[in-house]
């Protein structure tokens, strides 16, 4: 009898899947419909075009685009909110702007979206996830050749775990490349309409120091015995910024701040986020008023507790008595905008018996943080005060850092903290990230961090190594091997090397005793030459891996100009006691520029020195060094 049982419900099993098997092509042909409303949005008809795209590149099959006013057949593809009964139980609430469901039967699928753009990230993850389909860079898209496609049962509900997910680098900028891997940008660039109206240190653009400091200097910052209204010169000594903040306790000052406000909403309706906070100094206003709102809601004892950017700062930490009071002001006039300040320097800590209204976002920097550990271990600052905002407010964007800003070319071995980061970031509410990456073209395994980055936003429990071998088999060939044993060698000693902090302003230079030793050097650039050999006959993989070795040579070249002499310097001494420059060095100099041009790297720093430049300086250093 047991047996008889077992049997049937194994029957009962292969019908069922049988039963919700969708065909979609068969021998190159389909004789499906894609179905959209009658009266589409914009990227109800944008999915369905991708969708037909893509099938026709796999498949060779041309589906047709029919509107749902036709009446229901077999084979039907509805994408977004069509008038078919397949809709009538869609849980449209869970979805929210961006989750999306996939479902198939045996006579239809359905993709279906939240309020934005969720109908076409379902579309994007339909043909990554069950057609192969990848996107590895803006330039290199994988696409699967089959001459039949059959579906079985899928049920896939997915909702984001950020709202708000901004990946900053190059790639991202690629319209497709960013709705393929659903990602936000607060900038007008890319295929998305930003959804911030301003974004950082707008006090100056809300009530300005040009306009009112004369006339007005009681709207500005008081200490030392007097207003400071005036404008000094930015740190790049290029433009003016502000002296101070303003006075947040001046009623007129809230006049003046939300009439500008308007002016701005009223010329981006659409945008959502609009920044009102402190402009980019710590000369808080230290009035009477301003003093005994910042002391009253503190959470500790003002000046008691301090930060690495500031610990030799006359302008301790306050809190953010002042600023919270005024922020809530301002956020009760904007109900349908959300009004974001910075909790930053002197503002971080969260506030005691003070709760930011539910339309103010919080928006907390950890730029201070050691990148060789994750956020929550190596930085407690940062990490308690977190926590303590999370108490407070689900409505948190954290602007996370994940590159090495003044060596974008240097080996940065922080992948591993990547996942664990944005796990903590959730833990404690956060709902919007933005990781800021490389602005400049290239960098330090930009493709690789892009990818791993816009998965995990996604979803921080993602299967990162998967993903991660996925993408180097997909973007490195034959040589994914060796750039993976890299990858590992390079992460491994560097969390080995406990106490060193691997600063986003660091350099290789600090590192040349421990993941960038000699003797790791050696290891890294006998695994690239056993890359380049496994890949010698693909020219676009063989370009990738010599863009994943530049960052050994720039190592090399870095420390050679730091020791100077001996097995890695720079120089050389001839047999007739002159000093030359060292061939190897020279040589790996030229490679690097080489390659730099090929791959139109941009800059070696952020904001300077192009290969180009660098190239030139380094000849300096030969010639002005060399002869001693
Ligand atoms: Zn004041």
């Amino acid at each position: 009898m047991k047996k008889v049982i077992l049997l049937l419900s194994t029957f009962c099993f292969l019908v069922q899947t049988q039963a919700q098997q969708f065909t979609l092509v068969k021998r190159h042909k389909s004789t499906c419909k894609i179905i959209i409303p009658e009266m589409a949005s914009v990227v109800e008809i944008q999915t369905a075009l991708v969708f037909q795209d893509y099938i026709q590149r796999i498949s060779g099959a041309n589906i047709p685009i029919e509107s749902d006013i036709i009446k229901q057949t077999e084979n039907e593809i509805l994408i977004g909110k069509v008038d078919r009964p397949e809709l009538d139980n869609i849980p449209f609430g869970q979805l929210g702007k961006d989750g999306f469901l996939i479902r198939n039967s045996e006579a239809s699928l359905l993709i279906a979206g939240g309020t934005e753009k969720g109908v076409l990230y379902g579309v994007y993850t339909f043909l990554e996830k069950y057609l192969g389909c990848r996107k590895y860079s803006s330039a290199v898209t994988f696409v699967p050749i089959q001459k039949t496609i059959v579906l079985q049962a899928i049920n896939d509900l997915q909702v984001p775990a950020f709202t708000y997910r901004e990946n900053y680098y190059r790639d991202a900028v690629d319209p497709e490349y960013a709705d393929w891997h659903k990602l936000d940008s607060h900038g007008e660039q890319g295929s998305n309409t930003s959804e911030w109206g301003s974004w950082v240190h707008t006090f100056a653009d809300l009530l300005s120091p040009e306009e009112y400091g004369v006339a007005h200097p009681e709207y500005f910052s008081f200490y030392d015995g007097k207003r400071h209204a005036g404008m000094v010169p930015s740190w790049d000594g290029k433009s003016e910024q502000p002296e101070a903040q303003l006075c947040l306790t001046n009623p007129d000052v809230l006049e003046i701040v939300c009439q500008n406000l308007q002016t701005q909403i009223d010329q981006k309706p659409d945008a959502l986020y609009w920044s009102v906070s402190q402009n980019d100094n710590v000369h808080y206003c230290q009035c009477p008023q301003c003093s005994s709102l910042d002391e009253k809601y503190a959470a500790f004892t003002p000046g008691s507790k301090m930060y690495g950017t500031h610990v030799n700062s006359l302008y301790a930490p306050i809190g953010m008595g002042s600023l919270m009071t005024f922020i809530n002001k301002v956020a009760a006039r904007f109900p349908d905008k959300i009004i974001s300040t910075l909790a930053y320097q002197y503002t971080r800590v969260p506030p005691k018996d003070l709760i930011p209204a539910e339309n103010v976002n919080i928006m907390l920097c950890n730029i201070e943080s050691s990148r060789n550990t994750t956020i929550e271990q190596g930085d407690t600052a940062f990490s308690s005060d977190l926590e303590g905002w999370g108490k407070l407010t689900d409505n948190i964007i954290v602007w996370d850092y994940v590159i090495q800003f003044s060596n974008l070319l240097s080996p940065f071995p922080n992948l591993h903290t990547l996942q664990p980061n944005l796990r903590f970031f959730r833990k404690n509410r956060v709902s919007a990230v933005f990781e800021q990456g490389n602005r400049e073209i290239g960098g330090e395994f930009a493709e690789l961090r892009s990818y791993m980055i816009a998965k995990l936003l996604w979803d921080p429990d993602v299967n990162i190594n998967q993903v991660m071998d996925d993408f180097l088999t997909g973007y490195y060939g034959e040589a994914a091997k060796e750039i993976k044993k890299y990858i590992n060698l390079l992460h491994e000693n560097n969390m080995a090397q406990s106490g060193i902090k691997l600063s986003i302003f660091g350099n290789p230079v600090q590192e040349k005793e421990t993941f960038l030793s000699d003797s790791l050097i050696k290891v890294y650039n006998q695994l690239f030459n056993r890359a380049e050999k496994a890949v010698s006959e693909s020219p676009d993989e063989l370009q990738h891996v010599k863009s994943a070795r530049l960052p050994v040579y720039y190592a090399m070249l870095e420390i050679a100009k730091e020791e100077r002499s001996g097995d890695r310097g720079a120089f050389m001494t001839t047999s007739n006691d002159i000093l030359i420059p060292n061939p190897k060095i020279v040589h790996i100099l030229y490679d690097f520029f080489y390659n730099c041009i090929r791959t139109k790297v941009s800059r070696v720093s952020e904001w300077h020195t192009p290969p180009k430049e660098y190239l030139a300086k380094y000849l300096k250093f030969f010639e002005e060094q060399g002869i001693k």
